[in-house]
């Protein structure tokens, strides 16, 4: 029959969110996630995924995961320091650290878990983290989780992060101090000022930690924002996923041998989860070389996504000021947002709303994430429904 205190809470809470519309349902694909998808039957213009290159349906990576999965079997059987690790997750590694240009990488099961894993093994409860207010929830987590004093610095405001820095150092307060920030902001599309931020972390000795989720694969040649920067020896932390870009799933730490030697002795997912599957891991080492040997997939990446950016904007949307390929267009109003997202949906393209609490009140808007994968053709096609929409609901004139 079940606890009652949690059936009344259940269903208060569910139906609450329910009544004010913000009951995610979720749509169970009827295809592989590429640039058309399919939902109850009917195909779809896919501009939702974070799948930036193609790579999740990729012959290359499909192949290599097959034969790892017919030499190794499909699970790696046991955590890493059991007797999980398999040579494939070496050649990984020293595959990731290649990529980035560290001494060495080390791998965790997702980005959500890799961030849980690496700021607390590092950070405690005599530390301060500088924390971005619009960092990805996995950094929030990992950050509480660590249990470090955590403050927050308005985005991307290089002087609040140095008068918090300033102020944090001249306490006395604390131990380490970590300064912790998105690579790329997945919901405006828009890079950190690392150049800066590595200056006032010289400036007050802050561990610096950059999370490249949505940067890796799609800017400084594949190898993400710090290389872009020319940065790779002055970030502590480089975080990425190998579930967007790359295709797959994963996440990694890449960085100087001694952190890495660290987080293979105290990072608990490493030590308490079991390792990727090596089909998994046969995949990213391959997504991994095609980045390393070509550009041609990241220049397609930003040819579609300037191709989406100019069309929406001279069709008179408000697009931000988005740095990269991810291409938000902002309605405002919540619910406004969501009916024209539904209404994209209806005509034939997946492109997901995003409203309160994800980003500021009013600011809602339709995300649209192109890729390498997609044809001029879809994108004509998904250019000319946003217009139909636009127009039918007088958001364009
Ligand atoms: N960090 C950032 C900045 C992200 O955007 C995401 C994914 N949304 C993650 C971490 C988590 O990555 P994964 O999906 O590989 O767990």
């Amino acid at each position: 029959m079940g606890s009652k205190v949690l059936g009344s809470f259940l269903t208060e809470n569910l139906t609450e969110l329910k009544s004010k519309g913000l009951y995610n349902v979720i749509d169970p694909l009827e295809s592989s996630n590429g640039p058309v998808i399919q939902i109850a039957g009917k195909k779809f213009i896919n501009l939702s995924s974070n799948n930036y290159l193609g790579l999740a349906t990729d012959q290359r990576l499909i192949d290599a995961a097959t034969a790892a999965i017919k030499k190794y079997g499909v699970g790696a059987g046991a955590v890493r320091t059991i007797n999980g690790t398999l040579d494939l997750h070496i050649e990984l590694e020293e595959k990731l650290a290649a990529f980035k240009h560290t001494e060495a990488a080390i791998a965790y099961q997702s980005g959500f878990n890799c961030n849980m894993a690496a700021i607390s093994a590092v950070m405690d409860k005599e530390d301060a983290i500088l924390s971005d207010e619009l960092n990805h929830a996995s950094i929030i987590d990992g950050c509480r989780l660590s249990k470090a004093k955590i403050i927050g610095f308005k985005h991307s405001n290089m002087a609040d992060l140095h008068s918090k820095a300033k102020e944090a150092k001249e306490s006395g307060l604390y131990k380490k101090i970590m300064v912790i920030t998105d690579g790329v902001f997945s919901m405006d599309g828009d890079i950190a000022l690392l150049p800066e931020i590595v200056e006032i972390a010289e400036e007050f000795d802050l561990i610096t930690y950059v999370d490249d989720a949505h940067g890796s694969g799609v800017l400084g040649k594949g190898a993400g924002t710090v290389k872009q920067f020319g940065l790779s020896d002055k970030i502590d932390f480089q975080i990425g996923t190998l579930s967007k870009a790359l295709g797959v799933v994963g996440g990694y730490v890449a960085g100087k041998r001694d952190l890495i030697d660290w987080l293979k002795v105290r990072s608990r997912p490493f030590l308490f989860s079991t390792a990727l599957p090596p089909g998994d891991v046969a995949a990213c080492i391959t997504a991994i070389n095609i980045l390393m040997n070509s550009t041609d997939l990241q220049n397609k990446l930003w040819e579609n996504g300037n191709y989406l950016k100019q069309g929406l904007k001279a069709l008179g949307f408000n697009i931000g000021s988005s740095q990269t390929p991810i291409t938000p267009c902002i309605i405002g109003e919540e619910k406004q947002t969501q009916e024209f997202s539904r209404k994209l949906y209806a005509e034939g393209v997946y492109a997901k709303a995003i409203v309160f609490p994800t980003v500021p009140q009013g600011a809602g808007r339709v995300r649209n994430m192109p890729t390498a994968a997609h044809t001029r053709e879809m994108l004509d096609q998904a250019l000319a429904i946003y217009e139909k929409v636009g127009k039918e609901m007088g958001i364009l004139s």
